[in-house]
């Protein structure tokens, strides 16, 4: 028989065409497939309209191997998926009475009587394989259509992810193409989307054609730029050296700007980096609000290296409770590389401890000038031995600047630390 290797979700509720819902069984069916070595080719959402699931699947039949449905299993009027399939694949639907008989042994064990709609549930395409629900009372179907599979499982998370992991490791891994795909994800920091494009474009064409290939996806977001390569091999340490070579070529070709190739977020790297130093950091923020402090403390065991953080927006505070003095204020602006410099050297003094932060900055909307305008930026670490600064001008709404000034300070924070 041919063998699974391509395969689409369909997420089916109308609720999840709604802001008020968001489809998250496809997550989790397409991180099962891929560990599996079945790639999603596509997926969608399809509300709860038999017209509209009867194209949706007809669609997925005519191009992909697999198609998980989730959604639509349950008793009310509004659940069409399993006729659907049923008309769409040609098949008759008859009641399974032993499924009949454990959907009213679970009302008659909460001391109820089974409502008539759940016979509904009972009913079962010919031909299909009944996919036992230990949690809820909708079983999902096993169906298979000439060399395609159709799987249907019910809409609850909690009732979804224990039968899919299990028909995907009973019934689906065996027919997979004996592959499986590994993901690693590289973090950069400091230039654009295009800009790592063109640093590692020339490494594309030989990771295709590898003997394990790798593939390779540029997602640009706020502050960082992720490199996410995948890898499929028939084994796992295979998958793992593809990608492990991969990404020295990559931080090869970045240098220091590849912040994380191992999953950990900036905050991490930084408190890491200070652990193995045995150091401890003070913030002084102004236009992050104490977003840095925020941040760092969101890693368990920050208390270790984190020391202080103070948050001083007027210029007063700046003097008083960090020592910035009057004169370096009205020389260059509160925003500038000299005021963050003292900032970070200032919090560290005064706390007594390894390492300073200071950032300020004009977050916006109001505030900015000609020579100033908002998102301009200035961070700053300091050191016993060294004080470091950047000036940015960051693009985009009073948050947006906020989180990539963060960004910016932490990660100055890192190149000290590696240094
Ligand atoms: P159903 O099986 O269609 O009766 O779905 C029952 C419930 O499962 C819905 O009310 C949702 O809360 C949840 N649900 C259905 N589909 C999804 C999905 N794709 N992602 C997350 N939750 C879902
Ligand atoms: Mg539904």
């Amino acid at each position: 028989v041919k063998r699974l290797t391509r395969a689409a979700v369909l997420a089916v509720g109308s609720e999840l065409l709604t802001p008020s819902r968001l489809d998250t069984n496809s997550l989790f069916v397409t991180a099962e497939l891929n560990r599996h070595g079945i790639d999603v080719v596509f997926k969608s959402v399809l509300g709860d309209d038999a017209d509209e699931l009867a194209r949706g699947l007809e669609h997925a039949l005519g191009r992909v191997d697999v198609v998980v449905c989730s959604g639509g299993l349950g008793p009310t009027a509004d659940d069409l998926t399993r006729d659907v399939v049923a008309t769409v694949l040609g098949r008759t639907l008859y009641t399974a009475d032993d499924l009949a008989n454990g959907i009213r042994r679970r009302f008659e064990a909460r001391g109820l009587s089974m409502p008539r709609i759940n016979l509904r549930q009972a009913l079962v395409p010919e031909g299909a394989v009944v996919l036992a629900n230990q949690v809820g009372t909708a079983p999902g179907l096993w169906i298979e259509h000439g060399d395609q599979v159709v799987v249907l499982l019910p809409g609850p998370p909690r009732e979804l992810r224990p039968m899919f992991e299990a028909v995907a490791h009973e019934r689906l891994a065996p027919r997979a193409g004996g592959r499986v795909i590994v993901q690693r994800i590289v973090r950069v920091t400091g230039r654009s989307e295009s800009h790592v494009e063109e640093a590692i474009r020339a490494l594309y064409r030989d990771w295709a054609s590898a003997q394990v290939p790798v593939m390779v996806t540029i997602l640009a977001s706020l502050g960082q730029v992720e490199i996410h390569l995948s890898a499929r091999a028939p084994e796992q340490s295979e998958a793992h050296r593809a990608l492990s070579a991969a990404v020295e070529a990559v931080e090869e070709r970045l240098g220091a700007d590849v912040y994380s190739s191992d999953g950990r977020a900036m905050e991490q790297i930084v408190g890491d980096l200070l652990l193995t130093r045995g150091w401890c950091a003070a913030l002084a923020e102004s236009c992050t609000g104490g977003l840095i402090a925020s941040r760092l403390t969101d890693v368990p065991g920050s208390s270790r290296y984190v020391d202080r953080g103070v948050v001083a927006y007027a210029n007063e505070a700046k003097t008083s409770l960090l020592g910035v003095s009057t004169d370096l204020l009205a020389a260059h602006g509160a925003v500038s590389e000299a005021v963050a410099r003292s900032m970070a050297e200032g919090v560290r003094v005064r706390a007594g401890v390894d390492l300073g932060i200071g950032v300020t900055g004009v977050a916006g909307p109001g505030g900015g000038s000609e020579a100033k305008p908002v998102g301009t930026v200035a961070v700053a670490v300091s050191t016993v031995l060294e004080s470091r600064s950047r000036l940015h001008r960051f693009a985009g709404e009073r948050t947006l600047v906020k989180f990539q000034a963060s960004q910016a300070a932490l990660n100055l924070a890192r190149l000290v630390l590696e240094s």
